[in-house]
């Protein structure tokens, strides 16, 4: 398998997202996404650095190949929390659903006072992709009562508008964040210290998205940190992947049996299978209402 990276401009960027929308299969973190073409799999890093890797990668580098540059500029992402930050009372966000054609974008983010923080650990509170679905949910149900939480779930027929007005998966998930926070927030007696994002995006990136936005009356900013693997940091970004995944699970399972049809989860070949199925049982546009329509899993279920 061979490799090409290449560094582009913010403005090639944005004009790769346009072009390989149809075919982007997931949006890892630090992507803007993901995409699969029958030459290669293409990664576009928020950094501006573009990975393609498959059988014949130059076939797609070479599109954008002679207008790109090769200067980079790194900069390092220092945490600004302090060595105690495991011990102290903050607020975890998180969010599942990214990577899932069927089912919905969850949102989650939680507060954790200082004295509840050893009870978590020994519940066994880490992050949601560690543990199995069944385990999430006992959890989940353990920990709801115990700690403050805003849980916001964004059903793909919300999520679809917003891809055709033009934004992309993380400006979604930057305005599903701000409002979860901006309700948990106003919810506590004082505002926390500590707000903890897993960073899907970086800082700037995340401002500029909201900045963006319509209709964004509150921005919180105050005390907000983002950080690489937050929920090695701190055990509240843990507890909110676990509410946010429960949440997902949920979801799914009420809407399998409204439909009497096992909604897959993740965007891998099974659930191809299973979306061709449902166009059978359902229609397009029913597939449309519950997919993220803009995965390349829409060409190979319709084709
Ligand atoms: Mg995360």
């Amino acid at each position: 398998m061979a490799t090409i990276t290449l560094t582009v401009s913010q403005q090639q960027l944005e004009k790769m997202y346009q072009t390989y929308q149809n075919q982007i299969i997931k949006v890892p973190n630090h992507t803007l996404f993901q995409a699969k073409t029958s030459h290669c799999t293409i990664t576009a890093y928020l950094s501006k650095k573009v990975v393609f890797q498959g059988k014949s990668p130059e076939i797609e580098a070479a599109k954008w190949q002679s207008s790109t540059t090769t200067s980079s500029s790194k900069k390092a992402s220092i945490s600004s929390l302090p060595e105690t930050i495991k011990t102290l009372s903050a607020v975890g966000c998180d969010e599942v659903g990214t990577g899932d054609y069927f089912g919905p974008l969850v949102v989650c983010c939680a507060y954790v006072e200082q004295h509840l923080i050893d009870q978590l650990q020994t519940m066994g509170i880490k992050d949601s992709k560690a543990l199995k679905d069944p385990e999430i949910c006992q959890l989940a149900s353990q920990i709801e009562t115990l700690i403050p939480h805003q849980v916001l779930i964004l059903p793909n027929e919300k999520y679809n508008k917003m891809v055709d007005q033009g934004m992309n998966a993380n400006a979604i998930k930057a305005f599903l964040h701000n409002q979860a926070l901006n309700k948990l927030t106003q919810s506590l007696p004082t505002y926390p210290n500590y707000l903890i994002m897993d960073e899907f995006v970086n800082e700037k990136k995340y401002f500029e998205y909201l900045k963006q936005l319509p209709k964004q009356p509150v921005i919180v900013k105050e005390n907000l940190h983002f950080i690489q693997k937050g929920e090695s940091v701190h055990v509240a970004v843990a507890a909110a992947s676990i509410l946010a995944r429960a949440s997902f699970v949920k979801y799914m399972n009420i809407m399998s049996k409204k439909l009497n049809f096992d909604l897959p989860k993740g965007a891998g070949s099974p659930v191809d299978a299973a979306g061709r199925q449902f166009v059978k049982q359902f229609g397009e546009a029913k597939l449309k209402e519950l997919t993220k329509w803009h995965f390349a899993n829409t060409q190979k279920i319709l084709k």
